[in-house]
Formats: C-alpha cells, sequence, structure tokens
C-alpha cells in the first residue's frame, strides 16, 4: 500500500494540506499512545490502555493510577481492545456489558522501556500522568501497577487514616460581632468522617469506630467523587415524618450490623450525610486553612446527591438563622469564626454551638438520690404531666440545678415524700426511686419528646407556683 500511494504522498505536505495522508502504519513514526478512561460501571473502576501492535493492550485498575511510588494498586488484565476505543467516552447502556458512563481521565503518548509477558515498563507523557511507571503480573490476571518515578506533586503526603473531629463549645446565645462568624444548620445525628479514595469511601465515627457498612446509601458518593481524594467531615441524619432531622430515628440505623438487617432499615429510615468541612485534598491538609476558604474548596466538589447533601453556611445574621432553626424545628445552629482553622479533637470556641430547646412545665412525683456533691440532694427529679386526668411519667432531669434551687427542692419535695409511685400511665420510673405526693411544678428546657414520650436531654429551669399540678398537660410535639 505504501508503494501504491508513495506518488500520491510525494507531491503533498501532510503538514499543510488537510487531505488524508498515506496509509503507511502510523506506529512506526509517532510515539504510541496510552487512555485512561473513568469506567462508571458496576464497579467504579479505571481502563488503562497502552496502544501496542495495532491494539490497545488494557488493564482494569478499581482503585486509579497511583500518584505515589508507596502505594501500589491493583490492575486486572483484561482483553485488548480496538484503537478506536481510546478516544470512546459516553454512554454504555445499562445492562450491556459494562454498563455505564465513561470518561477520558487522561490521554498522551508513551515511551517503552521494558515489554514482556509478565512485565510492562513504560514512562507516561499525559495531561494529568507524566512519569515512569511498571505493571507486573502476580497471579492470572492479577498485576499491579506501581509509580516509579517520586509522586509528580513532590508535596503530595499520604492521607492519615484517622482525625478526631473538632468539637463546638455550647453558649446559649448568638456570638457576636455577627460579620465574623459563618452560621450552620446543626444537624441531629451521628458525627462521621468521610474518608474517600478511588472511588471508594470510608465512614469514621466520633471515637475513630469503622462504620461504614451500617450506611450503604453513603458509599455511591465515592463515585460521585472519581479520582478525587477527600476527607470530609459531616453529620449523618436520618430524617423524621416532618422532614427533620431526628436523633430518635437514627437510633434505629446505629446498632446494626447484620447486613440483611441493614438493608432493610436503610428503606424504611434512610440517612443522609449533611457534609460541612473539607479537611483533606489530594496529598494535602486543608485544616490549617481559614473555613470561608475550606467552604469554597468544599463548595467546588458539588456534592449534592441521593443520600449526601452539602447544606450552605451563612455569612453573619445567626440571629436570623437561630429563628429559622426553631421555625424548622431543628435543634440549633453551629457558629463557626469565619478565618479559623480545623483543629482537630479541641473545643477551642471557633466553634459554637447555640441550641433551641423546648419549653414545658411538669410536676415533680420523685427523685433520685443525689452522690458526691450532691448527697442529700436530689441526683435527679422524676416528672411528669396530666393526661386524662392520669399522671404520665416523662423521664428524669438531672441538670440545672443551682444550690439554692436544691434547698428549696429538699424543703418542697421531703414533706411529701409518700411510698405509693404517683406516676400512673407511660414507662415506669426507675426501681430507685423515692416517690413525693404530685404537687410542685416546675419549668423544664429538652429538646424534643421522644417517640417513647419521654425527654431528651431536659434541664430544669425554674419553679411554677402559678399553675396547679393537674392543670400540667403536655405541649406541642
Ligand atoms: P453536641 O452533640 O450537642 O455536643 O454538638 C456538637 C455536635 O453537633 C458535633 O459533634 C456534630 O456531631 C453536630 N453537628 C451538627 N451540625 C453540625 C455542623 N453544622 N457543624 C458541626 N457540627 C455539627
Amino acid at each position: 500500500m505504501a508503494k501504491k500511494l508513495a506518488d500520491y504522498e510525494a507531491k503533498r505536505d501532510f503538514k499543510r494540506t488537510p487531505e488524508p495522508g498515506a496509509k503507511v502504519p502510523p506506529t512506526q513514526t509517532r510515539a504510541p499512545r496510552f487512555v485512561v478512561q473513568e469506567h462508571h460501571a458496576r464497579r467504579l473502576h479505571w481502563d488503562f490502555r497502552l496502544e501496542k501492535d495495532g491494539v490497545g493492550v488494557s488493564w482494569a485498575v478499581p482503585k486509579g493510577i497511583p500518584p505515589d511510588p508507596k502505594k501500589n494498586h491493583l490492575a486486572v488484565h483484561v482483553e485488548d481492545h480496538p484503537l478506536e476505543y481510546f478516544k470512546f467516552a459516553g454512554e454504555i447502556p445499562k445492562g450491556e456489558y459494562g454498563g455505564g458512563q465513561v470518561l477520558i481521565w487522561d490521554e498522551g503518548t508513551y515511551e517503552p522501556v521494558k515489554w514482556s509477558d509478565r512485565e510492562v515498563m513504560v514512562t507516561l507523557h499525559g495531561k494529568r500522568l507524566q512519569g515512569r511507571y511498571v505493571l507486573f503480573q502476580t497471579r492470572g490476571k492479577d498485576w499491579m501497577i506501581h509509580r516509579m518515578d517520586p509522586p509528580q506533586d513532590p508535596d503530595r503526603k499520604a492521607m492519615p487514616d484517622k482525625i478526631v473531629p473538632m468539637m463546638a463549645k455550647l453558649e446559649d446565645k448568638v456570638p457576636r460581632p455577627d460579620d465574623v462568624w459563618g452560621f450552620e444548620f446543626k444537624w441531629d445525628g451521628i458525627r462521621s468522617l468521610a474518608y474517600v479514595e478511588g472511588g471508594r469511601v470510608r465512614l469514621q465515627s466520633r471515637t475513630g469506630e469503622d462504620i461504614t457498612p451500617r450506611y450503604p446509601e453513603i458509599h455511591p458518593m465515592g463515585r460521585a467523587l472519581g479520582s478525587a481524594e477527600v476527607i470530609l467531615d459531616g453529620e449523618i441524619v436520618a430524617l423524621d415524618d416532618k422532614g427533620r432531622p431526628s436523633f430518635e430515628e437514627i437510633q434505629q440505623r446505629m446498632g446494626l450490623t447484620a447486613d440483611t438487617e441493614i438493608r432493610r432499615k436503610m428503606k424504611e429510615v434512610p440517612v443522609t450525610y449533611m457534609v460541612f468541612d473539607l479537611l483533606w485534598q489530594d496529598g494535602h491538609s486543608r485544616m490549617e486553612e481559614r473555613y470561608t476558604d475550606r467552604r469554597m474548596a468544599l463548595a467546588r466538589l458539588k456534592l449534592a446527591g441521593p443520600s449526601w447533601q452539602t447544606p450552605p453556611f451563612e455569612k453573619g445574621a445567626g440571629q436570623t438563622m437561630l429563628e429559622a432553626s426553631a421555625k424548622a424545628g431543628l435543634e440549633g445552629i453551629m457558629a463557626k469564626r469565619l478565618d479559623s482553622k480545623y483543629e482537630p479533637g479541641r473545643r477551642s470556641g471557633a466553634w459554637v454551638k447555640v441550641k433551641n430547646r423546648n419549653r414545658q412545665e411538669l410536676v415533680i412525683g420523685g427523685w433520685l438520690d443525689g452522690e458526691g456533691k450532691r448527697q442529700g440532694y436530689p441526683g435527679a427529679l422524676l416528672v411528669g404531666y396530666y393526661k386524662e386526668g392520669k399522671l404520665v411519667y416523662a423521664g428524669k432531669v438531672g441538670t440545672g440545678f443551682t444550690d439554692k434551687i436544691l434547698d428549696e427542692l429538699n424543703a418542697k419535695l421531703k414533706p411529701l415524700a409518700v411510698n405509693k409511685n404517683p406516676f400512673e400511665a407511660g414507662a415506669a420510673p426507675p426501681r430507685a426511686a423515692h416517690f413525693v405526693k404530685p404537687k410542685v411544678v416546675a419549668e423544664f428546657e429538652f429538646v424534643e419528646w421522644t417517640r417513647g414520650g419521654q425527654l431528651r436531654a431536659p434541664a430544669f429551669k425554674g419553679f411554677r407556683f402559678d399553675k396547679p399540678a393537674p392543670e400540667v398537660i403536655r405541649e406541642g410535639g
């Protein structure tokens, strides 16, 4: 063919004319090509192809091309692909072989260094990838891919495998001045860091426990991040029937370990990961950066999916935000200093939580003995409300007492002591209870009513002398 076209070719300069050139096997005159295709198949992976003898010699690399010589990745040798495939990007229909989206992640040329049946060494010249790699067979179709050169980014660090989340100080007013704070809603759920690498997510609890298997609906967030390597901070929440995050609901998902149980509950009580911080990205910590910069980088990740969200923050306007949170039935707000860095494991005051709490008058029906400093005083009050003439037990309250109030409680309650349990409905009060005639009314603050009709996180606020006990009924919730 080359001979036949020699005249055609001799008359033209193909650098200047758009006419097609002669079909001389082109591999002899130009460097061979490589391509890496990100393949969103059932399992996300990257297809690595090298042009050789008219075909694309191919490997499927589940975790992508390793950026660091310290980490080798599995590369499964697969069938040769036609060279036309190097330009392929698009959607393989669902149900077809390899169904899912294919993106060109990188392309370029390579220089072969070594090529045998068991070892392939190449120097890549791509848009993303530069440097020498070796692929070597370990067993059957299983090969490994190893970067031989130092990381392309010389400052790149290995991703840490445990960060202790930063904590917030509780305050009862929105911090001021308004314009140095960013405000977020406070989500009532489970704190979790997400470590994402090679399209895979690992969820870690506040205490460092691996809780990944418990929340399968968050796993696809990994493929949404493609080859990005990140550590995210956020809260896993479950919404109640009014669409509010509810700690009650998420508790149903917390203790589960059996896979079938998890899958079943997942349909009943689905969770959403509310992402609010970005601690690590592509080999670099972002924890030293300012909150606003971290939030900007986080926004660029565009994390919004069926089971993960990036709720925005507001600069200033904390009071409005707090009111909005109360209206929406949320637990409260978090204030974060705009110029603050991320301080793992610390409660420095750069993060402040302000909680909305419900108030409710309740009748005191007993107490539990105090210990230590509270010896001789109530350690907790047992409280309730009236429903259809019956006193319903609503739980115990152990905080919110000053010394003066403890004295007053002793003075008021001891003369009312009785043997008989005054509670006629609701859960049973603790066995160690001392009971009183239900006469004393006080006001309490609490987070929410549990489904079992108990107060969550209640605190004593003050006596109510103006209210006769039998008129104390349950409000709201
Ligand atoms: P608390 O559990 O009352 O001590 O409040 C602190 C906790 O609030 C954190 O550890 C998180 O689990 C949770 N939280 C909810 N929303 C946010 C948010 N927007 N930013 C930080 N922490 C949050």
